[in-house]
């Protein structure tokens, strides 16, 4: 994944702090999240799902088997329905690390490279984990699950009366990125794509700024007005909300490129792309200029030598 958040740092949550609640945001159509989701620009993983007349869709298995059980807890208190489909929007842990714990019937469903990267990257990636969250979050206890069925492109799951579309509208934040879509309801989970809205920004954990920018607008295009969007960790949101994330994107892009058109190192981009006006985030620092902004300068560099 990536050396860019240090061991030494905090974690932008703390996995042993989160309780989750439920909120029903149309007949049968349940958005899972932190209970502090109202308070911070940045709370724990959200997840939700979705009951039909035959089972339920879960959205996220969540870090490890606490906030998966607490998870699972939360489709209980709603429906005694089989948990039929569970879906990962990325290969990040906190999405779907806490896959064992549901029942062996559930059919995981992921994106090819989320399951390829899940098969082969596992040990690794927790160790990453672990160094990011913390020792002692349950994360040691994690087993490796991976997709029953791997989607490519889109899959139309029938829960008995309602459909549940399973998308990937191209990558966003990693090369897995899945979106599933209740089309009744007119609600999306975006997992990390988004992780909250205003003024929380993109996490460019794997670079690609601009094939951020081309999904993002695909998907903001896709959505009706009046959807409701679930991002990966904040309070749900408007398809308009979706502008804030692609404003600071394009800046981004334009001002590394002026640093590298001007001859300036990466360091000296860090100036030129200081961007304060986006500092209200809490993790502006660390996001802005650990990550994206030394993400974005190499990408733009290679493209200015002719390597992409
Ligand atoms: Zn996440």
């Amino acid at each position: 994944m990536t050396e860019t958040k240090d061991k030494e740092s905090a974690p932008p949550w703390d996995a042993s702090r989160v309780n989750l609640t439920s909120r029903e945001l149309g007949p049968g159509v349940f958005a899972v999240m932190p209970d502090d989701v109202l308070a911070k620009d940045h709370v724990g993983t959200t997840a939700g799902f979705v009951i039909g007349e035959r089972g339920v869709l879960v959205v996220e298995s969540m870090l490890n088997g606490d906030l998966a059980s607490q998870l699972i807890g939360l489709v209980r208190e709603a429906t005694a329905k089989p948990i039929r489909f569970l879906v990962n929007t990325s290969y990040h842990g906190d999405h779907a690390y806490g896959n064992y714990l549901f029942p062996d019937s559930t059919v995981v469903i992921q994106h090819p490279a989320t399951q390829r990267y899940m098969t082969d990257s596992f040990e690794e990636d927790r160790r990453f984990m672990i160094g990011l969250m913390g020792k002692g979050k349950g994360i040691e206890r994690v087993q490796a699950r991976t997709a029953d069925i791997a989607v490519p492109e889109m899959l139309s799951v029938d829960l008995g009366g309602r459909v549940v579309e399973v998308r990937h509208f191209g990558f966003a934040q990693t090369p897995g990125d899945l979106v599933v879509w209740a089309p009744d309801a007119k609600v999306l989970w975006v997992g990390n794509m988004i992780q909250a809205p205003s003024p929380a920004l993109p996490w460019l954990l794997e670079g690609r700024h601009k094939e951020t920018i081309a999904t993002l607008t695909r998907v903001r295009e896709f959505l009706p007005e009046d959807a409701t969007i679930i991002p990966g960790h904040g309070r749900p949101m408007r398809p308009a909300d979706i502008e804030f994330p692609l404003l600071y994107l394009r800046e981004l892009d334009r001002t590394v490129r002026k640093a590298i058109g001007e001859g300036r190192s990466i360091e000296e981009a860090l100036d030129i792309a200081a961007m304060p006006h986006y500092c209200s985030y809490s993790l502006f620092d660390w996001a802005h200029k650990l990550v994206n902004v030394p993400a974005a300068y190499r990408e733009a560099w290679h493209e200015s030598q002719g390597d992409v």
